[in-house]
């Protein structure tokens, strides 16, 4: 095969990280715990109509569920530091690892 002939070369094994084909493996991926506070929580339920994976609201008080305190999801990572931003009281923190 040519160098210019590419329409039989495998990619499989194509890199398509950014990282120049270094090996990944061994990188730990971020991991966070959330905490919340129900006594700072003034339930305005932001965060439980934001992410309702991670919070729910008490049906008697209106006070945050927290439902996950460590997602695996970098979706819900995100997820997570937007409803701590969020919270007007400051009763979510999320700890990243
Ligand atoms: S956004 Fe904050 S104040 Fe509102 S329910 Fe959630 S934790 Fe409570």
């Amino acid at each position: 095969m040519s160098d210019a002939d590419v329409s039989d070369a495998d990619v499989s094994d194509t890199d398509v990280s950014g990282t120049g084909g270094a090996d990944t493996s061994d990188v730990r991926r971020p991991t966070i715990t959330i905490t919340v506070d129900g006594d700072a929580c003034c339930a305005m339920g932001r965060c439980a109509a934001t992410e309702p994976d991670l919070f729910d609201q008490d049906p008697a008080t209106g006070t945050v569920v927290l439902l996950d305190p460590t997602p695996s999801s970098p979706e819900l990572h995100a997820s997570a530091r937007l409803c701590a931003d969020l919270c007007p009281c400051g009763a979510i923190t999320v700890t990243e690892h």
